[in-house]
């Protein structure tokens, strides 16, 4: 059992209340978490405050985040654990996010040495002559940071760790969903060394929390990942501050007549199925040309039908519950509606303890919600297509754009898709979920703004501040 407060200036605070926690799988309690009011916002913002005017030496910061590492590692198993009795997912991916998330720590605490500035050749024109130019990087500031539930530790890492690296002190509020591993989180940056008011957990109603963030002038950056409608809408209502937004998406793959058509299945699966297709990369429209529709739709049927659900605690199990049984039934609705509609059902469509089956739909209407819209769960559509031309259209006729794949053999189509695919990423001949935490992450269109991926996120929260001398 664990009762997790508030986090403020280094201190373990009790909040205005707690709310219980249970297990996923098996409704066991697991703990309370506080609950959070606006005056607790304020404090976190008190606190970050204090910590920016002090600053955080770029040696301190680098040891910080590497000693975070070190201690994430050695309770490995605690925290992939407690992903998994917060959210269902499956033990075995639960362990995958873990060391994930030693890898971004370790990534951070090498970047943070590496923040560079430039000369500016001012003196290329005579107004310039005689000076000497340089951008020198400075962190913007106070960062929000605001997170999902579906990568309950990646995700909020993604923000902390370049935020941490770049010199901005944190106001995290994870999502209510799975809050408990981001405690944990908190505890091995303390143990680790981190000071005061550098990072300050306050979970609760994000009415209560971030609005107030969003209103206070000394929050420099609103981070953001979660979905397009809360995204969008936070935008909205903080314009003056700056903006990092990784948001829904709707994934598309192409299959064209030359594919390998075992390898496209093969990737086709794990991108739809992995956190029961709650992520936001995960493959939910299939583009295939008609030459191979019916080989493919069999391979990947098989392939569906074949993947063991259920208890996310047991080693084998690949697909678990989704996050709550009213997303589950939901989505149940959803793929009855489109195959009443007309869609062939290829697989899955039940609801078997719990678990929404891993379901595949042939042909449903092209004006569908599951194919328009973010489902969010183990569903993929197949939908045949004449030729690459047609695919790429209908890949592009969707608002969202984050990650996009094409399965071929020729070199002069996967060219053509990489130049005219709306999307952050194309891959080639691999899975359209896949990402890695060094690579350049980030969606266009309605799938957000802002680059991640360490490197880059660190770079989002650094001003150039550029300074010109002349003796
Ligand atoms: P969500 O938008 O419901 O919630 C995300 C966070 O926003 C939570 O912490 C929630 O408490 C908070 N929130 C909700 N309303 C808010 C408001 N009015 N003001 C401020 N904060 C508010 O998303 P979710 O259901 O937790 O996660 C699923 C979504 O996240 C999907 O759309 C998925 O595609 C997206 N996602 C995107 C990425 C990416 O990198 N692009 C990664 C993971 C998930």
């Amino acid at each position: 059992m664990r009762d997790q407060l508030l986090y403020l200036d280094g201190r373990w605070t009790p909040g205005a209340g707690t709310v219980p926690v249970t297990d996923r799988w098996t409704g066991v309690p697991l703990g309370t978490v506080a609950v959070g009011s606006a005056e607790h916002a304020r404090q976190a913002v008190d606190a970050a405050e204090k910590a920016l005017a002090a600053g955080l030496a770029v040696p301190q910061r680098s040891a910080v985040l590497a000693a975070t590492a070190a201690s994430v590692r050695e309770r490995a198993e605690s925290f992939a654990q407690s992903i998994t009795a917060e959210t269902g997912k499956p033990i075995t991916a639960a362990r995958g996010e873990v060391a994930r998330a030693v890898e971004t720590l370790t990534w951070a605490a090498e970047e943070a040495k590496r923040l560079v500035g430039e000369a500016v050749a001012l003196d290329a024109i005579p107004s310039g002559a005689g000076t000497l130019a340089v951008t020198v990087p400075e962190p913007r500031g106070i960062v929000a940071a605001i997170t999902p539930f579906n990568f309950p530790l990646n995700l909020v890492l993604h923000k902390v760790a370049p935020a941490l690296a770049a010199g901005c002190p944190v106001l995290l509020k994870p999502s209510e969903k799975s809050v408990l591993v981001a405690g944990l989180l908190v505890e091995a940056f303390e143990a680790a060394g981190l000071p005061g008011g550098w990072l300050n957990l306050v979970t609760g109603p994000p009415a209560d929390v971030a609005e107030v963030w969003f209103d206070d002038p000394r929050v420099a950056v609103v981070t953001f990942t979660g979905s397009s409608r809360v995204g969008w809408d936070i935008k909205a209502r903080s314009p003056r501050k700056f903006h990092v937004l990784e948001l829904g998406s709707n994934t598309a793959m192409v299959v064209t007549d030359d594919a390998d058509l075992a390898r496209a299945a093969d990737d086709a699966l794990v991108a739809a199925l992995t956190n029961a297709g709650q992520a936001c990369v995960s493959l939910q429209r299939i583009y295939v040309t008609e030459g191979v529709a019916e080989q493919f739709l069999a391979a990947l049927a098989e392939r569906f039908a074949a993947t063991p659900s259920g208890d996310p605690r047991r080693e084998t199990t690949v697909v678990g519950p989704m996050i709550t049984p009213a997303a589950t039934q939901q989505l149940k609705s959803s793929i009855d509606r489109a195959v009443a509609a007309g869609a062939r059902l290829l697989a899955g469509g039940d609801v078997v303890d719990g678990v929404l089956q891993p379901t595949l739909l042939a042909e449903p209407a092209s004006g569908d919600p599951l194919v328009l819209q973010e489902a969010f769960g183990p569903i993929a559509s197949v939908l045949v297509v004449p030729d690459l031309n047609s695919a790429i259209e209908a890949v592009n006729a969707s608002d969202y754009a984050l990650n996009t794949a094409i399965h071929t053999s020729d070199l002069g189509s996967a060219m053509e898709y990489a130049r005219r695919a709306e999307a952050g990423t194309v891959l080639v001949n691999m899975p359209p979920s896949y990402r890695a935490d060094h690579m350049p992450y980030g969606g266009v269109k309605g799938s957000g703004q802002g680059v991640e991926g360490v490197r880059y996120a660190i770079h989002e929260l650094l001003h150039h501040k550029l300074v010109v001398l002349k003796p």
